[in-house]
């Protein structure tokens, strides 16, 4: 095999797959078929590249070995030597006159054989030079190569290519690791400073507006009895925070609560929302008569220009599953701390989180054992799809075997959005002994600052069902429980870094963690 076409960075050197035969220098044929290689310094054919070199020393005073050895040459100097011998038909002598600088066949043209295929091409040098390999040669007896010494060769790139292999596969998962770093290092960097939602490009935040610009979702809420009676009530049994007062609803859909608001006696009501509802909602108060006292825009929060520099009062539903999904709460507080007026409030003004235990055998096998036995068949590692997605369903109160422990409490007046985040312990005092197969997350909202008539709601369990329902959050394996026990576990809340407007809920149980997603 020709050496040179061993070499892969061939591409750096002059293309030699281009054999264009005039580029050969040419060379008379052999007349024996039996001489099959041509001498470097005369016309003569010698049997074997052995015979060529030992003729080059004796006739020519040429030791090709010493060459390689007195200027160090590597596998490419010696073919660029050997195509220069040839190409410039130089005498022997004139190759041991002191070099100054360059050797006069650095040049990479030389690596285009002279020859078409060259015997003295064709050889390994390390057996020109033995074993001490290349670079400074030792002198040798340069005998053709037996069949061992091909062998070893072969071995020796063997080696070689495997060592590269392992170095690649190192670099590899080098290449891995620094990608999951980076990935981490983005999942964590910490986009909410200066509020995440408030940072979200209005492309981003496409998909959330335009789920809100469709009229179902605000039916739905609308018929959520509990929720929109709350403030209807808030507002009506507690004129004297609206008399006279200026109001900003953030985020005001059908414009339901700043009609509330007007109807409580408010002077001047500016409704804002970014979705195409507010088109409707337009509609909605001129057809209630009720545009002298609203002023309906259409923008973020974030980015519109308010017709007043501060408002008396903020009223807003923002509360998403498990409360603090959909994170428009950041909101909220953006409108808060930029248009407040020093002793306004926002309401709610203040809202909980609670946790409880649940023992549901029967929904856990629904869920989890499922899996085990799917017609016949083992779909185990399904399980670990569905454990980390928190559900959001209507939970059977009759389930609950704890008392509910509140894991946070907001007071929307003082929070600010980096809190929203948080981690903290919490205990549930069992009252049942039984398996404990899940753990139920759910709110409760409060009307409560200068108000004559308090106002609150529960999304929880024993309450009347709301459309926020509960969030479930399943245990992969059942925890035995004693009535009186109580169970002890941690809970962290986070925004998901790819998506600030999802959630991360990790929760510990008897040292067992799980984090769940809410999205
Ligand atoms: N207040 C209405 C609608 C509540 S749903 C009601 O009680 O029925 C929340 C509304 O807030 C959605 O219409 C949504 O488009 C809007 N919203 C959410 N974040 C907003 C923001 N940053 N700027 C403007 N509108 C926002």
């Amino acid at each position: 095999m020709a050496r040179y076409m061993e070499n892969n960075d061939a591409e750096d050197f002059p293309d030699l797959s281009d054999s264009d035969d005039d580029q050969w220098q040419s060379m008379e044929e052999s007349p024996d078929s039996n001489l099959k290689v041509l001498c470097l310094f005369c016309d003569r054919w010698l049997n074997s590249v052995d015979d060529t070199l030992s003729h080059c020393k004796s006739e020519h005073e040429v030791d090709v070995a010493s060459l390689l050895r007195i200027y160090k040459l590597d596998d490419y100097g010696y073919i660029k030597l050997i195509n220069y011998i040839r190409t410039v038909k130089c005498s022997g002598e004139s190759l041991f006159i002191a070099q100054e600088g360059a050797l006069p066949w650095e040049s990479d043209d030389y690596m285009r054989p002279s020859l078409q295929d060259d015997p003295l091409l064709q050889i390994d040098i390390e057996d020109l030079c033995g074993a001490e390999g290349p670079g400074p040669c030792r002198e040798q007896d340069g005998g053709p190569q037996s069949s061992s010494a091909l062998m070893q060769r072969a071995q020796r790139a063997e080696e070689r290519a495997q060592r590269a292999e392992e170095a690649l596969a190192r670099a590899m998962e080098d290449l891995h690791r620094l990608k999951q770093l980076a990935q981490g290092l983005v999942l964590n960097a910490d986009v909410s400073v200066g509020g995440a939602v408030a940072d979200l490009r209005e492309d981003e935040d496409e998909a959330y507006f335009s789920s809100y610009g469709h009229y179902a979702i605000h039916e739905e809420m609308l018929k959520d009895k509990v929720r929109t009676e709350s403030y209807r009530d808030f507002a009506y049994l507690n004129p004297d925070v609206f008399r006279g007062k200026v109001v900003l609803d953030v985020g005001c859909g059908t414009g339901i609560l700043s009609m509330f608001a007007a109807r409580s006696g408010a002077r001047k009501v500016i409704a804002v929302d970014q979705s195409d509802i507010v088109y409707q909602a337009m509609d909605i108060v001129r057809s209630n008569n009720l545009q002298e006292v609203i002023t309906l825009i259409k923008g973020r929060i974030e980015d519109v220009d308010l017709p007043v520099e501060k408002v008396d009062v903020i009223i807003s539903e923002w509360m998403g599953y498990f409360l603090l999904f959909e994170s428009m709460l950041d909101s909220v507080l953006y409108a808060r701390d930029r248009y407040l007026a020093d002793g306004g409030s926002v309401y709610p003004d203040s809202c909980s989180l609670s946790l409880a235990a649940v023992g549901d055998e029967r929904r856990h096998r629904e869920r989890i054992a499922f899996w085990d036995d799917v017609y016949g068949f083992g779909m185990a590692c399904m399980k670990r799809a569905v454990v980390p997605e928190a559900a959001v369903e209507v939970l059977d109160s009759g389930t609950l075997i704890s008392d509910p422990a509140v894991v946070r409490t907001i007071d929307c007046n003082a929070v600010c959005v980096s809190e929203l985040e948080f981690e903290t312990d919490f205990c549930l005092k069992i009252t049942h002994n039984t398996l404990c197969t899940a753990i139920v997350g759910y709110f409760d909202i409060f009307f409560d600052k200068n108000c004559e008539n308090k106002v609150t709601f529960s999304t929880g369990p024993q309450c009347t069902k709301t459309h926020w329902k509960q969030t479930v959050f399943l245990l992969e394996n059942p925890i035995p429980v004693q009535t009186g026990e109580e169970l002890n576990g941690r809970i962290a809340v986070r925004k998901n870094r790819k998506d600030p407007r999802a959630l991360l809920v990790s929760l510990s149980v008897r040292d067992v963690k799980q984090t769940y997603s809410l999205q």
